[in-house]
C-alpha cells in the first residue's frame, strides 16, 4: 500500500534560528496528533543539521537539491552524500523553480536522482507544465516527457521515489488546481508508471500533488483517489498551517 505523505519546501527561507523554531514547533505539534501521513519537512542545506537535531521520531527531514556530481571542485555545490551525512532522509529534486532558474536538465536530474538512490536518500521528484502548456492542452506530454529521468531506474529503484505533480501556473500564485484537475493528471500519471513498470508499482507510488495548498483546500485534493497527500510551499513556513494541511487526512 502506498504512504501518504505531506512534505514542506521551505525554499529560501529562514535564518538557521528561525528554522530550528518553525521545525520544533511542527515537531511538537505533531507529537499532539495522530498523524495520518508521513510528513516531512526540506530544509536550506545550512538547516540540515540543525534542524535534524530538533526532529523526533515523527518527523522526517530533507534538503531541496543536490548535485549531480559525487565530489571535488564544484565550487557552492552540495552532493547527495553530504546531504545523507546529515541525517537526512529525503531530497527534493526537479522542483520547477530549479528547472527555470538553474538550468536543470532531464539527464542532469536522472544523475542526481541516480546519485541520491546511491545514498540512500529517498527522492521527492517534480514534474508539472507552466500555464501557457496547461493553456495549449499539452500538461500529458509535458509530464510525460520529465519522467524520463526516473523511468530509466530498475523497477526496486522506482520504489523509492515519490512524485509531486506541480502545475508551475499554481506555486506559489495563490491559484490552485482543481480537485478534479489534480485527480485527473495524477491518474494519467499513474497509468504512465502502469505501463513502464506494471500496475503494482504504480499502486504503490506516491504522488503528492503541490501547488498553492493551503488548509482550506487540502481536504478536497486528499480526498481524490490519486492524491496521496501535498507538497507544501509558503503554507509549511507556519507551523499552524501546515499543521492544518498534515490534518487534512
Ligand atoms: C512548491 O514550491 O513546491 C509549492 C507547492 O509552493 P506553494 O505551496 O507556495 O505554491
Amino acid at each position: 500500500m502506498r504512504k501518504n505523505i505531506v512534505a514542506g519546501n521551505w525554499k529560501m527561507n529562514t535564518t538557521v534560528s528561525e528554522g530550528v523554531k518553525l521545525a520544533t514547533e511542527v515537531n511538537e505539534a505533531l507529537n499532539g496528533v495522530d498523524a495520518k501521513c508521513e510528513v516531512i519537512i526540506c530544509v536550506p542545506f545550512t538547516h540540515l543539521t540543525s534542524c535534524k537535531a530538533v526532529c523526533g521520531e515523527k518527523l522526517h527531514l530533507g534538503a531541496e537539491n543536490c548535485a549531480d556530481h559525487t565530489k571535488g571542485a564544484y565550487t557552492g555545490e552540495v552532493s547527495a552524500s553530504m546531504v545523507a551525512s546529515t541525517g537526512a532522509d529525503y531530497v527534493i529534486l526537479g522542483h520547477s523553480e530549479r528547472r527555470a532558474y538553474y538550468g536543470e536538465t532531464v539527464e542532469m536530474l536522472a544523475e542526481k536522482t541516480k546519485l541520491a538512490l546511491e545514498n540512500n536518500l529517498k527522492v521527492i521528484f517534480c514534474i508539472g507544465e507552466v500555464l501557457e502548456e496547461r493553456e495549449a492542452g499539452k500538461q500529458n506530454e509535458v509530464v510525460k516527457a520529465q519522467l524520463e529521468s526516473v523511468f530509466s531506474l530498475s523497477a526496486e529503484d522506482f520504489g523509492k521515489i515519490v512524485l509531486a505533480y506541480e502545475p508551475v501556473w499554481a506555486i506559489g500564485t495563490g491559484k490552485t488546481a482543481t480537485d478534479e484537475q489534480a485527480e485527473e493528471i495524477h491518474a494519467y500519471i499513474r497509468s504512465l508508471i502502469a505501463e513502464k513498470y506494471g500496475d503494482q508499482v504504480a499502486d504503490d507510488t506516491t504522488i503528492l500533488y503541490g501547488g498553492s495548498c493551503k488548509p482550506s483546500n487540502a481536504k478536497g485534493l486528499f480526498a481524490k483517489p490519486n492524491v496521496d497527500g501535498g507538497l507544501i510551499g509558503g503554507a509549511s513556513l507556519d507551523a499552524e498551517s501546515f499543521m492544518g494541511i498534515v490534518t487534512a487526512f
